[in-house]
């Protein structure tokens, strides 16, 4: 496999130096990076990152029996990319209690999930108690079911809440229950774009100190990247390399999610969002960028399920999960469903050529599929496209 790759690069001049730095496993430089996304051969950037991929985990592609829950909408930011957040005087926020979380587990259980992700909005006023009180009541529901929860910036919202330091919120929010946190907040590192797209919002090292501060805990989690909108190149290569410095430094991720910019019902005049070429791209580059991250998902929610398939050849060996309910990127426009079977990731994964293995939060297998299709019948999931997403997606 891998003389056959740099055979086929060798003859790409313009590749070629890169591609026997990446056939010898050194690490890529931010010109190097920079390189890749200019260059127009995409289809020689997803054999490289392919490489990269199976090197990793092999033939293998996971997805994650999950469910979504948001707490809350309300938030006291107004990111000017978000669709998602309301004040208390709209008249379509919401803010649910613990006993309808519980009930919303409870019904994500008949389903077969392994996780609950949880995130919300900067809630004025909720305690960390309400927190704490939702995580043991989850936990209560089954102990085995996987908690991850809350992003970088719900963190740093709680601390100053409660006026406790990073460590204590976290510490506090692990005796509770919480197993992972998730990616999300990290947007674009660079803070002129930070500020262009979500002012007010939590700075790059509070992100970063956020995660470092869980993974010295112990903790794992995931991160991302939101891409598309004003940033440079240069940006999403800074942007990358610091997510890279902290991997090198904790080693605590699992996983790398590049998130493609929703252009819908916020207020970012974006007249070009990214296209199919700018996300394999950047999933791509990410991949071999990012070569201390076991794992790069192709969220299928924002690139559509037809394009995720796609991006299993182009650097990501995830397709994400279930869902069942998703809010966040089809209030910004996502036109993919809000939830999918079981059924309808195996079969993405098997007709892009991979062996189908489902995981749990932490990326560890729970099944692999090598014969035998999930029993998931088309109609379990409420308000989802079910018989097939890829034809819609
Ligand atoms: S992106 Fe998050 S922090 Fe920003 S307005 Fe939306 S919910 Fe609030």
């Amino acid at each position: 496999m891998e003389v056959v790759v740099v055979d086929f690069m060798l003859k790409k001049s313009e590749l070629r130096g890169l591609a026997e730095k990446i056939e010898a496993g050194q690490r890529l430089e931010t010109e190097d990076a920079l390189h890749l996304f200019r260059t127009p051969d995409l289809n020689a950037i997803g054999r490289l990152a392919t490489l990269a991929t199976e090197r990793k985990v092999g033939n293998q592609a996971t997805y994650i029996v999950n469910r979504y829950i948001n707490y809350s909408n309300y938030c006291i930011l107004s990111c000017q990319f978000c669709s998602f957040a309301r004040k208390k005087r709209d008249g379509d926020g919401f803010e649910l209690t613990v006993d309808e979380m519980v009930i919303k587990a409870q019904e994500g259980l008949k389903l077969g999930i392994t996780e609950l992700h949880i995130v919300g909005g900067l809630h004025p006023s909720l305690p960390l108690s309400y927190y704490t009180d939702m995580l043991r009541a989850l936990k209560a529901v089954d102990s085995k079911l996987q908690l991850k929860c809350f992003t970088a910036v719900e963190i740093y919202h709680l601390a100053r809440l409660s006026k406790k330091t990073m460590p204590e919120v976290l510490t506090t929010l692990k005796e509770a229950g919480l197993d992972s946190l998730t990616g999300g907040g990290a947007e674009i590192f660079q803070q002129d774009v930070r500020d262009t797209i979500a002012k007010g919002k939590e700075t790059a090292d509070e992100y970063l100190e956020a995660h470092r501060t869980w993974h010295q805990l112990g903790g794992r989690s995931t991160c991302t990247m939101l891409f598309g909108h004003v940033e440079t190149l240069e940006d999403r290569i800074n942007h990358l390399t610091q997510l890279r410095d902290l991997q090198d430094e904790t080693g605590g991720f699992t996983g790398f999610i590049p998130l493609p910019y929703q252009p819908e019902n916020n207020s970012i005049p974006v007249a070009h969002p990214p296209t199919g070429n700018d996300i394999l791209r950047t999933v791509a580059v990410s991949r071999l960028f990012l070569d201390n991250f076991d794992h790069i998902t192709a969220y299928w929610v924002g690139l559509g399920m037809k394009l995720a398939q796609v991006a299993l050849s182009y650097g990501a060996d995830d397709l994400h999960g279930t869902i069942v309910e998703e809010h966040i990127f089809n209030m910004a426009g996502a036109d993919s469903a809000n939830g999918l079977t079981e059924a309808s990731l195996v079969k993405a994964i098997r007709e892009a050529g991979r062996v189908p293995v489902q995981r749990n939060t932490f990326y560890e297998p729970v099944r692999e599929w090598t014969g035998e299709t999930p029993e998931a019948p088309d109609d379990s999931i409420p308000g989802s496209a079910l018989e097939d997403n890829l034809a819609t997606a």
